[in-house]
């Protein structure tokens, strides 16, 4: 047990201090309830006993009142252990049900303060996958729970019962004790084999995943049935499934000989310890009531011990990787940086950045500087991959662990918290979201922090050119909720007019045009110059057609600055630019955009 911020007693310590402050009372209530369960469970043994001793005393006692006394006690203690323990099922499913939801938010606020080139990084990613799975099958809440009733429920049970079999003879609990070290070990081995088993099988059953949905899923089905996919997935499938279920099942097979191998020893353990209370029994020391209670407790207690061992141990090591996964994800470092105001008068200053991607070999950009100043139109261009979108990443504020020095409205974008920044900043994505809601919700929700305003919404959607007759603004757009569903055009200039309606000094469009033609790109990219005219504007595009009217244009090749100019500047120069424009000139010639 490593004593570091994340060995396992620290995470079991902060986890259910945690799990016990969130739930308040209730937490209080589960470990009193607890305690009582363990009481109750003992008080059942000695009444058992008592009630035995009873029956075996009534012929030579004649005392029925006695013996109705004990019934009667042995009953409703046998009531109080059912209430108490379906008490303690209700309080458990409770907590931990809201308890997930407390979890979820901190999670969920956690990301939201996350550094956005975190989600660039596919470890990072599946790092809090596994840490949502673990907040949706409520594993933190259980993993306290039962840490927390070790605390209570056994230790109270186990001080009670072997106090009371020490009186009936000493060397019983001892007995018990030692019976039970094999299992312990034998619980903690299987634990090491199943871990094993998880680790090896976990790579194969995302696989298994993957192929399963590209045979089912929607997103896959047109090509997998036209183009033959299915038969080639599906037997890619079985074969994971295969080789999934062998693993399984040698593991499974190794696992039960050891559970049989150390089931004889428990079971040696069992058949001393009855030995002994036989011997106690004959010799007089106990009573024959004694004899049966204990006798018929040894199995519930074997069984507790078996129930302790494996929930806490097997299924506490898979756990409590994830619990240690959560609490990693929640202690990185958030976006910090002071407050302030921006002015964005000031343009955007980006000098000799370069910006690797967490978890890549490769600099995505090299030493770029470029000014944008207040009204200018910029176009970034450059082939797929050069480096485009992490430049406008990069000079909106979005990314701030880059090399070099990069001044947004007139603050360093490293030091100001990116809230600053982005109070004068609007974009519209390559990959923009077609949000389940309606299309008022789907506009507004670029601008949360002011009041809904319809007039504006119904402006930008003009601007737009939104033009679809068969919505409203209340419309729901998602055929899943009954709504309708748009077209690719009229997705993208509602995310247009999404992007128009956030209060805004710079806008940014990078390819939201993927959909489209060159031509209609270049006809969308002349109008959207045409609303901006009075902000500072960049647009990003491969396709050249798009740019012409742009009041600067730069051009990255592989991460590099290489040519900026207006568009005759750089025709006459003669370099990358002018390349490109020969290759694509024929994209337009039958068009008047250009
Ligand atoms: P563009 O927008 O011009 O197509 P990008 O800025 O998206 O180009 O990408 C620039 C380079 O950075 C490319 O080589 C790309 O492979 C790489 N890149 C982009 N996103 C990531 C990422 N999440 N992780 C690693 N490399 C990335
Ligand atoms: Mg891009």
């Amino acid at each position: 047990m490593k004593l570091d911020r994340y060995g396992v007693l620290s995470i079991v310590v902060r986890n259910s201090v945690q799990y016990f402050k969130k739930a308040k009372l209730w937490g209080a209530a589960e470990q009193c309830v607890a305690v009582l369960r363990a009481l109750a469970l003992t008080a059942g043994i000695i009444a058992t006993q008592r009630f035995f001793d009873a029956i075996t005393e009534i012929g030579s006692k004649n005392n029925y009142s006695y013996l109705v006394r004990c019934l009667l006690t042995l009953a409703f203690i046998i009531a109080a252990q059912h209430i108490l323990s379906g008490l303690g099922q209700y309080l458990l499913s409770k907590i931990s049900y809201s308890n997930m939801g407390k979890f979820m938010t901190d999670f969920q606020r956690k990301l939201g303060r996350l550094p956005a080139e975190t989600f660039e990084d596919t470890t990072f990613l599946d790092k809090a996958e596994r840490a949502k799975e673990c907040l949706e099958y409520e594993s933190l809440g259980h993993f306290a729970s039962v840490c927390l009733q070790l605390l209570t429920y056994y230790i109270v049970l186990f001080v009670s019962l072997g106090h009371y079999l020490f009186q009936l003879s000493p060397i019983l609990p001892f007995v018990l004790i030692v019976s039970f070290i094999p299992a312990i070990l034998g619980q903690l081995m299987q634990m090491r084999i199943f871990v094993k088993l998880e680790n090896e099988n976990l790579p194969l059953r995302r696989q298994s995943e993957y192929y399963k949905k590209t045979i089912v899923d929607r997103k896959f089905y047109k090509e997998t049935r036209m183009l033959g996919g299915f038969q080639f997935f599906h037997k890619l499938f079985i074969e994971g499934l295969q080789t999934l279920t062998q693993n399984t099942w040698k593991t499974e097979r190794k696992a039960a000989i050891l559970k049989f191998l150390l089931g004889i020893i428990t079971f040696l353990g069992l058949g001393v310890s009855i030995l002994i209370l036989f011997q106690l029994t004959i010799s007089n020391d106990i009573s024959v009531g004694a004899f049966a209670s204990v006798f018929t407790a040894l199995s519930q207690i074997f069984s507790i011990m078996d129930e302790i061992v494996s929930t806490c141990l097997s299924q506490g090591s898979e756990t409590i990787a994830q619990v240690v996964n959560f609490y990693r994800l929640m202690d990185m470092e958030e976006v910090s940086g002071a407050g302030g105001d921006s002015d964005f008068t000031k343009g955007i200053v980006a000098e000799n950045v370069s910006f690797t991607y967490p978890g890549s070999s490769k600099a995505a950009l090299h030493n770029v500087s470029l000014t944008i100043n207040k009204g200018e139109t910029i176009a970034i261009v450059g082939e797929n991959g050069s480096g485009k979108s992490t430049l406008v990443r990069i000079l909106t504020g979005l990314y701030s662990t880059y090399d070099g020095k990069v001044i947004i409205a007139g603050q360093d974008s490293k030091m100001t918290h990116p809230d600053v920044l982005y109070t004068g900043i609007s974009g519209v994505f390559q990959n923009y979201q077609r949000y389940k809601m309606t299309l008022e919700e789907n506009v507004s929700i670029s601008d949360t922090k002011q009041a809904v305003d319809y007039s504006k919404i119904n402006k930008v959607l003009q601007k737009a050119e939104f033009n679809e007759k068969k919505v409203n603004l209340q419309s729901m757009l998602s055929p899943e909720y009954n709504g309708v569903d748009l077209s690719g055009g009229q997705w993208q200039r509602l995310a247009i007019a999404r992007g128009l309606y956030r209060n805004h000094s710079f806008i940014i469009l990078d390819e939201p045009t993927a959909a489209i033609d060159p031509i209609e790109e270049a006809r969308l990219y002349n109008h959207f110059k045409q609303i901006v005219k009075n902000k500072s504007s960049i647009i990003v595009t491969h396709r050249l057609g798009s740019v012409r009217l742009a009041d600067r244009i730069v051009v990255m090749d592989q991460g590099k600055l290489a040519e900026i100019g207006t568009h005759e500047e750089l025709l006459a120069k003669k370099g990358k630019y002018a390349a490109m424009w020969q290759a694509q000139i024929k994209w337009y010639e039958k068009s008047d955009v250009i």
